[in-house]
């Protein structure tokens, strides 16, 4: 990987640290418990709960890939990073700029999803 690519790869990882950060803000709004006093019919107040629940599941998705994202920005200086964890070659660089926070190369991470 040379600078170019690595300093390409690090304008991802913050252009995507920006993004997710702004809709963990939307959904921390929209996952609010519904207050008692709600003027809905019933029906209505089940699937507001349901899509509470939607809320906070993609919620936690977003917060752990963010905390992936900020894991990767503060590896991406560094020598070892794109290496894969498992055999140690390069990961793709289009990979990378997909998936900065890649731990694995392709290969392994269908081994490893294949256990
Ligand atoms: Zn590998």
């Amino acid at each position: 990987m040379n600078t170019q690519q690595r300093q390409s790869i690090k304008e991802k990882i913050i252009v995507e640290i920006a993004s997710i950060q702004k809709e963990i803000v939307l959904l921390e709004e929209k996952s609010q418990p519904i207050t008692p006093d709600c003027s809905l019919g019933r029906l209505t107040r089940q699937e507001m709960m349901l899509e509470q629940q939607v809320y906070l599941h993609t919620l936690e998705e977003n917060q752990k890939r963010l905390n992936r994202l900020k894991f990767a920005l503060s590896k991406v200086e560094n020598e070892d990073y794109g290496e894969c964890k498992e055999c140690e070659e390069d990961i793709a660089y289009e990979r990378l700029l997909l998936v900065p926070e890649s731990a694995y190369c392709v290969n392994c991470l269908d081994e490893l999803n294949g256990e």
